[in-house]
């Protein structure tokens, strides 16, 4: 297995040493992991959302720096990236290419200027609507999807972190998003931090997970891992739902390709 989705405290709200999510790895049963902190944010973001832009550079040395460190465990340079507004994308891709990055995983943490995940904008969920935010959050995911920025679409029903459950059917929203995934060739995750979440649950839910096998989307897994213990966490879990729902395999990423695949 491998964990692709592991923050660090150089974003200002993770805890502990790169080295201790490393060493807490090798005690898993993980063949690979890859750090994927957030980029610095182009707007919108809270001081403590993502790493400033002065520490980007930082963060790509240190992984460089682990690789030497532990030789037999594979470490991957990712980044957790923001999708904003097309307006956004020319400078995203700019900060992108900055540094040499192994995947990117792209995330819809905003509708309109608020972060849905920050439960410091409940009243905003509230004020909005259930409905709505659904709404905005899938045409948002498309866009990203459609920006070509990302490898990776990060924990893809995030909305429901808090428990919010639209009443309308969004099974025709959710098909179209899958359908721009395929068309971008992106990758999904399984992410497991929604089981320590409200909803708990894993993101993305089975009905998604159904369909974005049946589109033949590829697969990787994420802890989102914001303390060290918290790598690999649940992934025998998540390993047996995607096994039952007919996945065979995980995808390895090296330099934005997918260059190898992992049996479950
Ligand atoms: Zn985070
Ligand atoms: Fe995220
Ligand atoms: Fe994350
Ligand atoms: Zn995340």
């Amino acid at each position: 297995m491998l964990d692709y989705h592991i923050h660090t405290a150089l974003c200002g709200h993770a805890s502990g040493a790169m080295e201790e999510y490393v060493e807490f790895a090798q005690t898993q049963p993980l063949r690979e992991i890859g750090f994927s902190d957030h980029l610095p944010m182009l707007k919108w973001g809270q001081p403590e959302y993502a790493m400033p832009f002065s520490k980007l550079p930082e963060y790509a040395r240190r992984v460089q720096e682990l690789r030497g460190m532990f030789p037999k465990l594979p470490i991957k340079l990712g980044i957790e990236a923001d999708y904003y507004s097309p307006e956004d994308e020319a400078a995203t891709r700019s900060l992108l290419a900055q540094h040499p990055f192994d995947y990117v995983y792209g995330s819809v943490h905003f509708v309109e200027d608020w972060a849905i995940d920050d439960p410091q904008n409940l009243r905003r969920w509230e004020q909005t609507g259930v409905n709505t935010v659904y709404e905005l959050y899938f045409a948002q995911l498309r866009r990203a999807a459609n920006s070509r920025l990302f490898d990776i679409m990060s924990h893809t029903d995030l909305a429901k972190k808090f428990g919010h459950r639209p009443t309308k059917d969004f099974s025709e929203d959710i098909e179209k998003t899958v359908r721009a995934y395929k068309d971008a060739g992106v990758a999904v995750e399984i992410n497991t931090s929604g089981l320590r979440r409200p909803v708990k649950e894993m993101y993305p839910s089975r009905d998604i997970l159904r369909l974005l096998r049946r589109y033949d989307i590829p697969l990787v897994f994420g802890s989102d891992a914001h303390a060290p213990n918290e790598v690999g966490r649940d992934f025998a879990s998540a390993n047996a739902l995607a096994l039952e729902l007919g996945f065979v395999e995980l995808v390895v990423f090296e330099q934005r390709k997918i260059v190898d695949t992992d049996p479950l």
